[in-house]
């Protein structure tokens, strides 16, 4: 996979964090560009499998407490083929996504723009995953190596 930003920097890794004093799971990791460059990038080539720009939409698809705004699903194959595995990636907190349900996307592709959209502190990309029997995964073994150390 490559980095879903440019000259990434992680502002909230996978795992439990302190937020507002509580203790909650990140389920996905946070990232912003440190070149101010808010174009986000497919990490891998797949097919949208749903696109979002209505924000109350969004909210049934997102819990409250992490509602992710304007956002994408990417169905991504990862790994040679054949028996390439597919993981579905969610990408949130998008301004715009320019990309539509069923679209094919290669690697590095630009599908939209973070933006401080949905319950967020600041423009970032919430970026997560699910493996193929959509059960959530911590990414960021599959990111090692883009993920700035
Ligand atoms: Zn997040």
């Amino acid at each position: 996979m490559r980095s879903p930003v440019n000259d990434p920097r992680v502002s909230s890794p996978y795992g439990m964090r302190v937020l507002n004093g509580k203790e909650q799971f990140h389920d996905g990791i946070d990232f912003v560009s440190r070149s101010g460059d808010r174009r986000v990038f497919a990490v891998a080539p797949g097919v949208v499998v749903f696109d979002m720009d209505d924000y109350e939409e969004a909210l049934r698809w997102t819990d409250r407490r992490h509602s992710g705004g304007n956002m994408i699903i990417i169905a991504h194959d990862v790994g040679p083929a054949p028996g390439a595995r597919v993981y579905y990636a969610r990408y949130l907190h998008l301004g715009e996504n320019t990309v539509r349900k069923n679209q094919e996307i290669d690697e590095g592709e630009v599908v939209g723009e973070y933006a401080d959209a949905g319950i967020s502190f600041g423009p970032h990309l919430h970026f997560d995953l699910y493996d193929s029997a959509w059960r959530k995964i911590d990414p960021t073994p599959l990111l090692r190596g883009v993920l700035p150390s």
